[in-house]
């Protein structure tokens, strides 16, 4: 038994090793013949790991190109996306491609958002929205009946693989995905997030999956398709997401769905803070300030992020509501541009850019993020004084 384990440890870390070779050569590659070959051989040895719940042999790979090689991670990165969130499978006996899609929203309430199973009805309404907006003819589509938070959602390659395989198999048979809620954590609570549907679209192989792509269709048809279904399947998400002022934002590629949704959060996020202190405690835009700064962990030495302070105008020492900013992959100065601008649109004109770093620093009795004050300290948020309001945050 032992003397199994060690061999198949040896033999995974093999596979990792060799993950990392073949991405190396792809990265190097400089014609398409090239590249198609290497990316041939990857993506059989990507299926084979992740179908044998081999996934963290990618990891092992990847972890070490990023020290080594960027863009040998990018590609290798790339393509192990996407062989987990899509598959090849058969109907009737003949070959099939499918691809695990996530439709995100932004929302935002001075409620908690929902994180909730969909009706049948509901499920219904968006599978006839995705086909008759976005599908190409002769494919086939399901949802899953569950409205997801981030944290809920699959996160590893491996489990990303697990959910798209049981979604198109729903999709391919015309069956139903239940999710078991019990088996999803309980998200975090913001005032902004991103919540999902999760859906499987299955068609001929290398034909059109998506309407624009058919034959004699005009690809930029693409943005009307798109706008119509963010508005209807907006409209029929009404019901569960009473209280929330929310945005749908295009199907995607699972993974590149989540990217698109982590980056329009940020903006959305600003505004839906100046939106509560207005609605809440009925304080303006123009009689706001705001403070910029930039939060590293030193120890990680790669966690990095810019925060938001939002305080009153004549208060230099508190703030009444923050914004965390990823950076995800923009340049400090082009995202500290870019707050200021969202701010600006959003009338605040009193900015403080802080040109010290602050630890990346959590309260210790809620995990809230700290954020930066007019004063130069990172502090906790606190309720606008002077207000009726009762605070919703824990009081400590
Ligand atoms: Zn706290």
């Amino acid at each position: 038994m032992r003397r199994n384990r060690f061999i198949s440890r040896a033999r995974h870390s093999a596979d990792a090793d060799t993950l990392g070779k073949l991405a190396r050569r792809l990265s190097e590659s400089a014609s398409r013949l090239e590249d198609r070959l290497w990316e041939r051989r990857l993506v059989e040895l990507l299926n084979d790991r992740l179908a044998r719940g081999f996934d963290s042999d990618i990891d092992v790979a990847l972890e070490e190109l990023a020290k080594t090689s960027p863009r040998a991670y990018d590609d290798l990165a790339d393509l192990a996306e996407s062989c987990a969130e899509s598959a090849s499978v058969q109907i009737d006996g003949k070959p099939q491609d499918a691809m695990l899609l996530a439709i995100p929203l932004l929302a935002w309430s001075r409620y908690k958002l929902p994180a909730s199973a969909l009706s049948n009805a509901l499920v219904d309404s968006l599978t006839a929205h995705l086909s008759g907006h976005l599908a190409a003819a002769g494919t086939r589509v399901a949802v899953a009946d569950y409205l997801f938070s981030i944290d809920q959602l699959p996160e590893s390659f491996g489990e990303v693989y697990d959910v798209a395989q049981k979604l198109i198999e729903a999709a391919a048979q015309g069956t139903r995905m239940k999710i078991d809620a019990k088996s999803l954590r309980e998200p975090v609570a913001m005032l902004a997030d991103t919540r999902y549907v999760l859906a499987a679209i299955v068609g001929p192989q290398s034909q059109a999956l998506f309407h624009w792509q058919e034959t004699g269709v005009d690809p930029d048809a693409k943005i009307g398709a798109l706008t119509a279904f963010r508005e209807q399947a907006g409209a029929a998400l009404q019901p569960l997401l009473t209280g929330c002022r929310y945005r749908m934002l295009s199907p995607n590629a699972f993974h590149a769905a989540l990217r698109q949704a982590d980056r329009e959060l940020r903006e959305f996020s600003l505004e839906a803070a100046i939106a509560y202190l207005k609605l809440a405690f009925d304080m303006s835009a123009k009689d706001l300030q705001a403070t910029v700064a930039a939060f590293e962990d030193k120890r990680a030495g790669r966690e990095f992020e810019l925060r938001v302070g939002i305080s009153p105008g004549n208060d230099d020492d508190s703030v009444v509501e923050g914004i965390v900013w990823p950076l995800l992959g923009d340049e400090e100065e082009k995202a500290q541009e870019d707050i200021e601008n969202a701010l600006r649109a959003n009338g605040i004109t009193r900015v403080t850019l802080h040109a010290q770093r602050f630890p990346l620093e959590y309260c210790d009795d809620c995990g809230a993020p700290m954020f930066p004050n007019p004063a130069g300290h990172s502090v906790h948020t606190e309720t606008p004084q002077d207000s009726e309001e009762q605070p919703a945050a824990p009081l400590h």
